[in-house]
């Protein structure tokens, strides 16, 4: 038990269709740069931003992150959104495990930077900055852009040079490419258990 104050929680909310070592690297690197006691993994029920392609099934993206982060100790995988009916918005897994966890803790959320210039669009900003601190990892080649997000509510990170998405992982398994070393070995041996993005739906 930690004797330094509220417990840290960080958020690491995602489609992790599939999970690669990009989200594991910035997860690690937040944990650590902000005293993190553990980092939640919280794969997304029906992602409202990608309505336009197929996702592959929910239980296949949780299972995929508990596989991912079954060997680190401050590592967990919540599945509120996937138990929650219809699409998944920030604001509610926020709410969510504030209820679960009591006023006793500190949120951080992870986010990709491109998602966080995206935030102020998004349902309820106000509220989610009163909810959690914000914390964008920035990309290989991507800079930030000033989005006009409030002051002290947001942190920059820069995450070491990863420029892995799920959108190239899922196009490398169409075209016969090989994932090794861009995942962990479980996922890429999960994949291919499942034949998960081979047909180019997902
Ligand atoms: P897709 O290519 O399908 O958009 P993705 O690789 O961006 O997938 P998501 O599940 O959408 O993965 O990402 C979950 C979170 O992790 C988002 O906040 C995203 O910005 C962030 N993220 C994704 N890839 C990286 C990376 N390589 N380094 C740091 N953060 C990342
Ligand atoms: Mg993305």
């Amino acid at each position: 038990m930690s004797t330094r104050g509220p417990r840290r929680i960080g958020i690491m909310g995602g489609t992790f269709d599939p999970i690669h070592h990009g989200h594991l690297v910035a997860a690690s690197e937040v944990a650590h740069l902000f005293g993190l006691d553990e980092v939640v993994f919280v794969p997304t029920g029906q992602p409202w931003q990608k309505t336009r392609r197929k996702v592959a099934p929910a239980e296949d993206r949780y299972l995929m992150t508990v596989i991912a982060t079954a060997s680190n100790p401050r590592f967990s995988v919540s599945r509120i959104d996937i138990d929650r009916a219809g699409p998944t918005y920030t604001v509610d897994t926020l709410r969510e495990m504030r209820e679960l966890h009591g006023p006793d803790t500190e949120f951080f959320f992870i986010t990709g930077a491109d998602a966080l210039e995206q935030m102020l669009a998004w349902h309820n900003a106000d509220e989610m900055f009163e909810l959690a601190h914000f914390i964008g990892c920035t990309r290989p080649g991507h800079s930030l852009a000033d989005p006009g997000l409030p002051a002290g509510r947001v942190s920059l990170v820069e995450v070491p040079a990863l420029s892995i998405s799920s959108t190239e992982c899922r196009e490398r398994v169409e075209a016969g490419e090989p994932i090794w070393y861009l995942v962990p070995d479980g996922i890429v041996q999960y994949i291919n258990k499942r034949r998960l993005y081979e047909d180019g739906t997902c």
